[in-house]
């Protein structure tokens, strides 16, 4: 058995088929420079349109962010810089074409590779998936072609490219597994939309394999089984269909309310980081987006993103939403997010230091274009606008004066601003819980970010292994850190939403019910899951448990109280 990370959820049990690719290794020799380039010329128009021919087949089967990706890999082809950069090392250097295609994609690609952002690092991926492609072209070698695959198999490769995933056919690849990679990566995200189980990041393991031998994948846990005894084989066919059966069951839920037993409704959101997100969150049946992180659009440039650039991606977020409520968080920037293009001082805790709202007040240039995209979006559906890390009630106010002043130059100007936009703040700071019935007079509704309040509370890291253990969303202290928050609120009649991972942990909802949250934000595969639970739970029965759980001294003993009262899937 081999353990790897579950990257997309299902069992998969089929025959090996082991993806090698041919090595393109290049000998260097000295090569006529006019035949060379025109070499790559024609290798540069046959690897467009293989990426284009890749493109229409993964229409329909890929979300169209993904199916951008193969637009991005034509820019590559077609980007002066990169084909200029070759033409000139072949001028330079004499030597074959792919040589250089290897030097020039290998600089480029190193550069992502050595940037901070997950982000860039995969751009990396996409240079190597292009240039191996061109390279072949060049060298006039055939590359495998995985969309001749016809009987049931499982892929197992070191890694799979987004051109050789947006090559699976569903009918056939059963699953894959490959031995880099991690959750974030492009093949994992691919496989999530694709819906094919999927196990990444495995470690060195092709050479122990052949093609046609059984494999077990359960990307469940993250096991992988190879040429296993008949009754592990027989163990995964029951738990296989036991799995589809749970997913299947909970399909009906997909357009029905989370009611509970007797009557209380709460809203089940989906946190995105992009518009592309917002199909996951409306297949899986969100009621709206409880979270919508916006420091991607910062992460995912080069320099600051204009007014227009965002006011594109808000609107398009808005517009997939329909009527549905769509709660946008300002720029969250610094602790561990950072920008490349943006010196931030070097800080001792940068969990502590200049970051989110702090930082938005301290440049208001950066944080009033935020503001303008956003009120210029607002008419295209229902927006609410919450800040990030508020520790105080003047940040609040501060950050409410810029937006009314930019709310009254847009009118001036003649454009069109929507009249109702909620105007609300995280909860991730123990003060503003404590504070939060004072508060929650001028706010119009909070959301409790556990992942920053629970750190605080804690003293302890997110970010620190070592501390890990010390992230306990069921401590009596978080918990009544929450209370005091919704119960504040609610004195004042506004809603209470929460966006940490702790609204998708499936033991958390009983108890956060319970506390009377309004809204839980979550990962658009985990709404279905929690849905099923609200309505199989009684708010009478969950408001009791909860007062229980406040009660207690130690994580254990809530969890110990929640697993007697409730059973879970
Ligand atoms: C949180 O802190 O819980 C939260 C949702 O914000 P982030 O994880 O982006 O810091
Ligand atoms: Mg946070």
């Amino acid at each position: 058995m081999k353990q790897g990370i579950a990257a997309s959820a299902g069992i998969a049990i089929s025959k090996i088929y082991k993806l090698e690719k041919p090595s393109l290794e290049v000998v260097e020799t000295t090569a006529n420079v006019d035949e060379e380039i025109a070499k790559l010329e024609a290798a540069l128009e046959a690897t467009k349109s293989d990426i284009l021919a890749i493109k229409e087949q993964s229409i329909g089967r890929l979300s169209d962010e993904e199916v951008a990706i193969f637009d991005a890999h034509i820019a590559v082809c077609e980007d002066p810089e990169f084909v200029d950069q070759i033409i000139q090392s072949i001028k330079d250097t004499q030597a074959p074409a792919a040589k250089s295609v290897e030097v020039v994609s290998e600089m480029f690609a190193g550069m992502f590779d050595a940037m901070e952002d997950e982000y860039f690092r995969e751009r990396a991926a996409d240079i190597r998936d292009v240039a191996y492609r061109l390279k072949a072209h060049t060298l006039g070698i055939k590359i495998p072609n995985l969309t001749l695959i016809d009987e049931e198999v499982v892929i197992a490769a070191h890694d799979l490219t987004p051109s050789d995933t947006a090559q699976l056919n569903k009918q056939f690849v059963k699953g894959f597994v490959t031995e880099i990679g991690g959750r974030t990566s492009h093949s994992a995200i691919m496989a999530r939309s694709l819906e094919i189980p999927a196990i990444v990041g495995i470690g060195a393991f092709l050479d122990e394999i052949n093609t046609g031998d059984t494999i077990v994948l359960d990307a469940l846990s993250g096991n992988v089984y190879i040429n296993p005894l008949p009754e592990v084989v027989s163990e995964f066919e029951q738990k296989q269909k036991d799995y589809a059966a749970y997913r299947e069951s909970l399909q009906v839920l997909v357009d029905k309310p989370s009611i509970t037993l007797d009557g209380r409704h709460v809203e089940l959101a989906g946190n995105i980081g992009t518009p592309e997100d917002v199909e996951a969150v409306l297949e899986n049946g969100g009621e709206g987006v409880g979270l919508y992180r916006t420091e991607f659009l910062y992460m995912n440039a080069t320099q600051l993103p204009t007014e227009e650039e965002q006011f594109e991606a808000y609107k398009t977020v808005l517009e997939k939403m329909g009527d549905k409520r769509v709660v946008i968080r300002t720029l969250d920037i610094g602790g561990d997010k950072e920008l490349s293009y943006l010196k931030l001082p070097e800080e001792m805790i940068p969990f502590l230091g200049y970051r989110a709202i702090r930082l938005c007040l301290d440049r208001p240039e950066i944080f009033r274009v935020q503001l303008r995209a956003l009120l210029r979006a607002s008419v295209y559906g229902t927006m609410a606008i919450m800040f990030p890390m508020v520790a105080t009630i003047q940040e609040f106010r501060a950050a409410k004066a810029l937006f009314d002043e930019e709310k009254e130059n847009l009118l001036k100007e003649g454009v069109a601003v929507s009249d109702n936009i909620e105007l609300g703040i995280m909860v991730e700071i123990p003060a503003t819980a404590v504070l939060a019935e004072q508060i929650a007079k001028e706010v119009d509704f909070f959301s409790i970010g556990t992942n920053d309040l629970i750190q605080y509370s804690m003293a302890a890291d997110r970010m620190n292994q070592d501390v890990s253990y010390l992230y306990q969303p069921y401590n009596p202290s978080i918990l009544n850190l929450i209370k005091m928050t919704i119960d504040g609120a609610h004195k004042h009649g506004k809603w209470v939403g929460m966006c940490g991972e702790m609204a998708g942990e499936q033991m958390a909802v009983p108890v956060l019910l319970g506390l009377g949250l309004d809204e839980f934000s979550m990962s658009a595969t985990s709404i279905l899951p929690a849905r099923k639970l609200v309505t199989e739970l009684s708010y009478e029965a969950m408001q009791k448990l909860a007062n229980q759980c406040l009660a207690q001294v130690s994580e254990e003993e809530v969890i110990a109280l929640i697993k007697k009262e409730v059973s879970f899937d």
